[in-house]
């Protein structure tokens, strides 16, 4: 749940205002030009940037607490820290260790961060690797994978600490185009099995096939939001038209 999040860098205010709540199991795609704020948005959710105004809650947690400029709530840096493995965050450009294989890539945070047993994790890794379709490349370096394969070692690895929300930043943008259905498929497939996402994706179709909810942003504000059919057939504001009549 994101409320009233306001976030500014310097002068310049980043997000406005936003507020909108990801139910369990949901899935929301957020759309917007470039620079409209949708990566700040993530990184406020993924706790790895502080507030102005408002506050983020993952699963009922609350981060911190600021309004009018003053803090009403905030919990220290280690706490903070433990709440991040909550959420999941999948980047365009995959940043998988290059000296640890595809195994140990996704085995890496488990035993580091959640100080699980290795042979636990080991065989919960497989079932990942098993599911993104990849248990064949388990001994594979990364350099060794294509994009589209680096990605979904990418989706299993944040898969693999079990977060209450997965956040997808632009997963597609960075592969080349014949790569962009496989990484897609596994994150419909993530969405049909009730996993909670928010994505941010410049892929109309898939939007209007895998979300619940579409939120359209321009400049640091939310302009809508509403229903795929609604959102990308009968948008109501024309900032939102504008937009899709760019992309589509
Ligand atoms: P989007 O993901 O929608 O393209 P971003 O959230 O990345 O948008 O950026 C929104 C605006 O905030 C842009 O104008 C960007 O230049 C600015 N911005 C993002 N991160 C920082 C930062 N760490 N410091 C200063 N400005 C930033
Ligand atoms: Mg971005």
């Amino acid at each position: 749940m994101v409320e009233h999040v306001t976030k500014s860098f310097g002068a310049l205010r980043v997000l406005d205002d936003v507020s909108f709540t990801a139910p369990s199991g949901s899935v929301t795609v957020i759309l917007g030009r470039s620079g409209s704020g949708k990566s700040t948005l993530l990184r406020t959710i993924n706790h790895l940037e502080r507030v102005d105004e408002g506050f983020i809650a993952v699963d009922g947690a609350l981060i911190g607490y600021r309004q009018q400029g003053e803090l009403l709530f905030e919990l220290k840096e280690p706490e903070i820290l433990r709440r991040r493995v909550d959420v999941g965050m999948v980047f365009q450009g995959f940043n998988l260790f290059p000296h640890l294989t595809v195994l140990e890539n996704v085995v890496e945070a488990p035993v580091s961060v959640r100080g699980r047993p290795r042979a636990e994790i080991d065989v919960e890794a497989r079932e990942w690797l098993a599911r993104v379709g990849l248990s064949d490349k388990a001994d594979a370096y990364p350099r060794h994978l294509s994009g589209g394969q680096q990605q979904r070692v990418a989706i299993a690895r944040a898969l693999a600490l079990k977060p209450k929300v997965l956040l997808f930043d632009e997963p597609t943008s960075a592969l080349d185009p014949e790569l962009v259905g496989e990484v897609l498929d596994v994150i419909k497939e993530l969405a049909r099995s009730g996993t909670t996402l928010i994505i941010v994706t410049h892929e109309i179709g898939f939007a209007r096939e895998v979300a619940d909810t579409i939120v359209f942003m321009d400049a640091g504000r939310i302009v809508e939001t509403g229903r795929p059919d609604q959102i990308l057939t009968r948008p109501r504001e024309a900032r939102t038209a504008e937009f899709l009549s760019k992309v589509l």
